[in-house]
């Protein structure tokens, strides 16, 4: 392992799974819930009612669709931030016999793989906070406002405990995380704003209102019809643009360009916005954005477990791989990066840049953000 934590270490926030613009529309081509998501959904609902009767069954066809053991604890204890440790425990507790029975049967479920431990200097809350800020496409800044101004001892918890401890983990991907907490939030009821947006965030990683759609189905047919049709009226009013950030302090600023979301300080130095083309979903594993630099814009230096093709589709930007030439870019020219490569991607100095980021190969491993590219190295750069 490379000195990042896992909980630092964000998907190409910009051109991957994290930053995509809010994308009501989805991608056509993953218009359903594959059926391990399904259970996800079916398991935390289950869960979240304390539905001891039917969580069996569903944690067995988790299991069937192709759930390891580890990514069903992880869900089950995921879930507890949302409706407490009674019902989470009691979730573990079934699971655990659920296994066992299987055991005597002769089955053999995966096991699946353990979380990667966290090897982060950085403080939980500032852990917290960026991958708050990945998941919204926000930056977190500015004064407590809201419940967060009133106590601030939970938003401490909320970034400390919720966003560094249990989102930092790698066994599920965001977008099972997500899908996790919008069953549980719909499950419980009465959580609309929350519940508005952890949809927010799921459409940004990469699940589809269709899908969406299909969760809120299979929360009618496991939990209640006054659930599932209070959830369809929270999907409407994301689908219709209307979004609420999940902190108080973060209202959305949608670009008047068209350039997309603006990406966040913790890994681009001066202004930079993605515009995401192709969300990323579990099919395909690329998604494709466009990344838009201004002037001098670039991005920290990082790496890409799965690699990454850039096409330069505007103005010149720079391309540069740790201990090499810089490379520079105009319309047409295309670089291939290959995994695990430090390498930093941005404008020229007089010139502002696009390119159009193909990040394939996600299911490989999300981004590492390494450190800054310092003005130094960048007004010194030798072709
Ligand atoms: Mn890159």
């Amino acid at each position: 392992m490379p000195p990042i934590a896992v909980s630092t270490v964000m998907a190409m926030l910009a051109l991957v799974l994290n930053v995509s613009r809010l994308n009501a529309q989805g991608n056509p081509d993953q218009p359903a819930l594959s059926p391990r998501q399904q259970q996800i959904v079916v398991i935390s609902a289950l869960t979240a009612k304390g539905d001891l009767q039917r969580l069996p069954a569903a944690l067995a066809r988790g299991l069937e669709a192709g759930l390891t053991v580890s990514e069903i604890r992880e869900v089950l204890v995921h879930l507890y931030a949302y409706c407490g440790f009674p019902r989470s425990i009691r979730g573990l507790q079934t699971f655990m016999a659920t296994l066992d029975e299987r055991k005597k049967r002769g089955v053999t479920d995966v096991a699946g793989n353990e979380a990667t431990a966290t090897t982060s200097g950085e403080s939980k809350y500032e852990r917290g906070k960026k991958t708050l800020e990945t998941l919204t496409g926000q930056p977190q800044t500015g004064p407590a406002r809201g419940y967060a101004a009133f106590s601030p001892e939970i938003d401490v918890f909320l970034k400390e405990h919720l966003f560094a401890d249990i989102f930092g983990r790698d066994v599920l991907s965001y977008a099972d995380r997500e899908l996790t907490t919008i069953a549980v939030l719909s499950s419980l009821g009465g959580v609309e704003p929350m519940m508005q947006s952890h949809m927010g965030i799921g459409l940004r990683v990469g699940l589809t209102a269709p899908q969406l759609m299909q969760a809120l189905d299979l929360i009618e047919v496991n939990v209640g019809k006054a659930e599932a049709t209070a959830g369809r009226a929270v999907l409407a009013v994301v689908r219709g643009g209307v979004t609420a950030a999940i902190s108080p302090t973060a209202p959305a600023k949608p670009d008047t360009l068209d350039r997309g979301e603006r990406l966040p300080a913790t890994h681009f130095t001066g202004a930079a916005w993605v515009r995401m083309l192709v969300p990323a979903d579990s099919a395909f594993n690329v998604p494709v954005g466009q990344v838009t630099f201004e002037p001098g814009a670039r991005t920290y230096w990082h790496t890409h477990a799965g690699g990454q093709v850039l096409l330069a589709t505007d103005g010149v930007g720079y391309y540069q791989e740790k201990g090499k030439p810089v490379q520079v870019l105009r319309k047409g020219d295309a670089v291939k990066c290959p995994p695990n490569v430090p390498h930093w991607h941005g404008a020229s100095p007089q010139s502002g840049f696009t390119q159009v980021a193909i990040t394939p190969n996600t299911a490989t491993g999300r981004t590492t953000w390494l450190q800054q590219v310092t003005e130094a190295e960048y007004n010194n750069l030798k072709e």
